[in-house]
């Protein structure tokens, strides 16, 4: 099979000829149809997360080794079962949910893949979706989508996912309430898409990108602000009469913590989704006095993809923008996310 592999941190992917898997066990054996490239790939390929005062959290102590094949947001076909692979035919279709844990300890056991310390998330820390074929350890992961189209369904595997566990955080909103995304990228611009399932609250969009906040706009976002703007964040908080309700920063970045904690209304909640990096100097008598919650949310629960996939079924989560490039395309898909030029999701996928 062919795969597209990190060989060096940060250099370019190479196409390496493979054996095919076998599978044994439980284990699936998936031969890709599309794969949607993701931020998170980003920080993957340069082999480290930035956490700040220059301490970085390396891939490879993540017990990573290279070469590696990343992709996380796979659609795909089974074509081979293990012999106790149950509940799954070979030919069937499926979104595959990538954040997988050992298998074994005890919260992968009670089926809390996302709480193991040892997680085998495919296209971050086991082999993924830029490849012919992807191994998946259990049926269970395969997920139908039936009546959408593929180079969608995939985004729910993680854009989609990371924006629904992310608004599922939120406190209880009320239609006067405002909830403020940071950042219009791919995952932002899911979460203006499943926003009006989950929450009938005004949503504000901030992004200093004004194709991005247009970008916002035509997805249904009430209104788009730029954060990087003093008056814009001043007429913010006096159109909310004192603060936003919620605020999910789809960024990650020092500046964009900062403008969402302070932009928050007494007892409001933010949410770091973003890993953009870096670290922040906090005013710690501020939690108190605003009662303010900031915690984090990381991509979702299978649970959780398949209540987002019940509702994409349903016809009520509008489409995210989606270009379909083919995997020869990968390199340079890497590099025009790297520069911001991606509005949605670019999807690779095999030339038909
Ligand atoms: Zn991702
Ligand atoms: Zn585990």
């Amino acid at each position: 099979m062919r795969s597209y592999q990190i060989v060096a941190w940060g250099e370019p992917l190479a196409v390496n000829e493979l054996p095919t898997p076998t599978v044994s066990g439980e284990e699936v054996l998936v031969r890709t149809s599309v794969c949607g490239v993701c931020h998170s790939d980003l920080h993957i390929w340069d082999g480290y997360y930035d956490l700040g005062g220059g301490r970085r959290a390396t891939i490879e102590d993540r017990g990573v080794t290279l070469p590696f094949t990343m992709g996380h947001e796979i659609v795909g076909e089974v074509v081979a079962v293990g012999p106790d692979a149950k509940g799954v035919q070979v030919g069937q279709r499926g979104v595959i949910y990538p954040w997988i844990g050992c298998r074994s300890c005890e919260a992968c056991e009670r089926g809390d893949d996302l709480m193991c310390l040892t997680p085998r998330y495919l296209g971050t820390r086991a082999d993924g979706g830029y490849a012919d074929h992807v191994v998946v350890p259990h049926p269970r992961y395969v997920v139908d989508f039936d009546g959408i189209p593929e180079e969608l369904a995939c985004t729910y595997a993680c854009a989609g996912l990371t924006a629904y566990s992310a608004m599922k955080k939120l406190p209880e909103l009320t239609p006067a309430d405002t909830v403020l995304f940071i950042g219009a990228g791919g995952v932002g611009l899911s979460a203006v898409h499943i926003a009006p399932a989950l929450t009938d609250a005004r949503i504000v969009v901030a992004d200093i990108d004004p194709v991005k906040r247009q970008a916002a706009l035509d997805a249904g976002a009430t209104h788009a602000i730029d954060n990087g703007d003093e008056e814009q964040r001043r007429a913010l908080m006096e159109s909310t009469k004192g603060g936003v309700a919620a605020a999910i920063d789809f960024v990650g970045a020092p500046a964009t913590t900062k403008f969402g904690m302070d932009v928050l209304r007494k007892g409001g909640v933010h949410v770091i989704v973003g890993l953009y990096g870096s670290e922040l100097p906090m005013s710690l008598p501020l939690f108190p006095f605003k009662l303010m919650t900031v915690r984090g949310s990381f991509t979702g629960s299978l649970e959780e993809m398949r209540e987002l996939i019940a509702l994409a079924k349903a016809g009520r989560i509008p489409p995210i923008p989606v270009e379909k490039l083919p995997f020869t395309e990968i390199n340079n898909t890497l590099q025009n996310l790297r520069d911001g030029h991606i509005v949605g999701r670019v999807v690779l996928g095999h030339a038909s």
